[in-house]
């Protein structure tokens, strides 16, 4: 049996690997403060004998009496609208709520994983971005909470890797969509869901020429749990190669609900990133993984269940 505790199992992604964690026998101490995520994205879970849940700010110290042999850390604002609101949180989380998973980590002998993020490469001056790539962020920028957050928490797990000898693994994470997002979040494809719905119209950011690589949920989680079940000790991106203008993410939505909404442009946000797509090779090479699932296809399973849960 493989015990696992889980920071930021109640947000999007948490809730979705913490289910597919138990799903293949393992037990999950989920730990989550609810600042962006919600009790209803664990509803399902806490039936389950195997889930147990706790209320708490990662970025102070826990206990665990049982034994663990893993700490999965995805606690963190992730969308730019929550990590604008919340700053300090952000900065907070990503340096001493890595420290604390990492404590807990080094005193139960278990294995660290860290939901890291494409925006280490901040607006990436090399195309699509390998993970040899340093990246190229504006350290004092609105983003800079986020992206140099996860900058820290990646140098931090490495020392402790280095220094203790932890085993880690660092899942550098590109954009993810799917069932379970929050309605208002304030990234794109929820963004554009909620306005074709109401057959309002979809805001989109400059010309919309600006591109963004959007992986299936049920893909990312796919690849997460490969590279747990590998020995890949250094960062590694997750994320679909299929790069898509945003007008054409837009333009996508709004046919896959069938909607008539019309497509407005407004001001883009500051350090707003003009090209995203991740090199994969790693994850082909050492994970034998790529995303399966078409856009066309996961939007139309997103906009089902947005029907039934925002409505
Ligand atoms: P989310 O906001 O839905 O989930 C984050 C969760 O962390 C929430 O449940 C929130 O309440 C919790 N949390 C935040 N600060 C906390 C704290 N101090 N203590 C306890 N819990 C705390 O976001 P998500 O999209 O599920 O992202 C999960 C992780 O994956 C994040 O670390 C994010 O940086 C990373 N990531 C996500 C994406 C994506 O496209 N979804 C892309 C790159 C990286």
């Amino acid at each position: 049996m493989t015990r696992a505790l889980v920071t930021g199992g109640a947000g999007f992604l948490g809730s979705h690997l913490c289910r597919r964690l138990l799903e293949s026998g393992w037990d999950i101490v989920c730990l989550d403060s609810l600042i962006t995520g919600r009790d209803e994205n664990i509803a399902d879970l806490m039936e389950n004998r195997r889930f147990t849940f706790q209320r708490h700010d990662v970025t102070r110290p826990f206990r665990e009496e049982s034994d663990l042999d893993w700490v999965l850390h995805l606690a963190s604002p992730a969308s730019p609208k929550d990590y604008l609101t919340h700053p300090i949180e952000t900065l907070e989380v990503g340096a001493l709520g890595t420290r604390q998973a990492l404590s807990l980590a080094r005193e139960k002998g278990a294995a660290l994983f860290l939901a890291s993020t494409s925006e280490v490469y901040g607006d990436p001056l090399v195309h699509p971005q390998p993970e040899t790539y340093w990246g190229n962020v504006n350290p004092v920028g609105p983003r800079s909470v986020y992206d140099e957050a996860k900058r820290f928490a990646e140098a931090l797990v490495t020392a402790y890797h280095r220094t203790h000898g932890i085993p880690v693994r660092i899942a550098r994470i590109f954009n993810t969509y799917g069932p379970g997002m929050r309605r208002g979040d304030g990234r794109a494809v929820p963004t554009f869901i909620e306005q074709a719905l109401r057959d309002a119209p979809l805001t989109v950011h400059g010309e919309g020429r600006q591109t963004r690589a959007l992986c299936f949920v049920d893909d990312l989680i796919e690849g997460v749990w490969r590279l747990l079940r590998s020995d890949v000790q250094t960062p590694v991106n997750l994320g679909n190669p299929e790069e898509v203008p945003v007008r054409e993410l837009a333009a996508a939505v709004r046919d896959a609900a069938g909607s008539g909404s019309s497509l407005v442009f407004e001001d883009r946000p500051e350090d707003d990133p003009e090209r995203r797509r991740p090199d994969i090779t790693m994850a082909r090479k050492h994970l034998d993984w790529e995303p399966q699932v078409k856009l066309s296809d996961g939007l139309k399973a997103t906009i089902a269940w947005a029907r039934k849960s925002w409505l």
